[in-house]
């Protein structure tokens, strides 16, 4: 069965507003990437608001695990839901207190695991005594901080992993390593990319491009380029 399903969902922002989704359908497979594409003021942070409960459907239905979200108390979301933004804040300390924080019953192996899927496991082996001291998120740069808001999500397993333009300040080699994180969660669960980066679009299972609130074409990238 799939893991979640949008449908016919309208929303607006104000009652007279015109409509920020409107009447949107979408299907996401238990496993797998679904990037979200489409132009700026298309809706795309709206669905992301929307399927971690910040916002409520005018009409439709979202339903995860065959339960509308409107029966999901939000503890029980946060666990299967896990969210990364650009700029998303981390707890002040170490890497590892900021994954411990995210998940707090890993261990060693799930935090090394996390680390290097967001190629941040060479920084604190460099550490005189590896994770017991660790890095403090303070002495980060805005890319390694990026990463690391990642491998906090990563570090949850999350069912469902919302991931809105989290490459965007990446290098090509920073990008192409958590590219590959964010392929090997794909087989773990589902995870939804709100992306710009043609890389990150291409590497995706299935595109929906959303215009002015509609969903305007789902396909991957050959059966979207064939349609047109
Ligand atoms: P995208 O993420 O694709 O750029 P958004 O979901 O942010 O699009 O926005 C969809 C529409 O809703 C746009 O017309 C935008 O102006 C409007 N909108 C977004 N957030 C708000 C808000 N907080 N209040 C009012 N209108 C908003
Ligand atoms: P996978 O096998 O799932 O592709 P990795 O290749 O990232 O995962 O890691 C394989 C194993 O090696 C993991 O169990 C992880 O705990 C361990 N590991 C990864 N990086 C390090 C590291 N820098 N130091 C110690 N152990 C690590």
């Amino acid at each position: 069965t799939d893991a979640l399903e949008l449908r016919d969902v309208v929303f607006r922002y104000a009652p007279d507003a015109s409509p920020a989704l409107d009447g949107v359908d979408v299907t996401i497979p238990r496993y797998g990437h679904t990037a979200i594409v489409g132009p700026s003021g298309a809706g795309k942070t709206t669905i992301f608001s929307l399927l971690l409960k910040f916002l409520r459907p005018e009409r439709g239905d979202i339903v995860l695990d065959g339960r509308s979200l409107e029966n999901w108390t939000l503890h029980d979301l946060r666990a299967r839901i896990a969210y990364v933004e650009q700029d998303t804040p981390l707890v002040p300390g170490t890497l590892r207190e900021n994954l411990v924080y995210a998940a707090p019953t890993a261990n060693d192996d799930d935090i090394w695991r996390a680390l290097a899927a967001v190629r941040m496991d060479e920084r604190v082996q460099a550490m005189p005594e590896g994770l017991a001291t660790d890095v403090t998120t303070s002495t980060l740069s805005g890319g390694e901080r990026q990463r690391i808001a990642l491998a906090r999500a990563l570090v949850v397993d999350p069912e469902l992993l919302l991931l809105d333009e989290v490459t965007a300040q990446l290098d090509g080699l920073t990008e192409a390593a958590v590219a590959a994180g964010i392929r090997r969660q794909a087989e773990r669960g589902a995870v939804i990319t709100i992306a710009h980066r043609l890389s990150t679009i291409l590497d995706a299972d299935q595109i929906v491009v959303l215009e002015a609130g509609r969903v305007r074409a789902v396909g991957n990238h050959r059966e979207l380029l064939d349609a047109d």
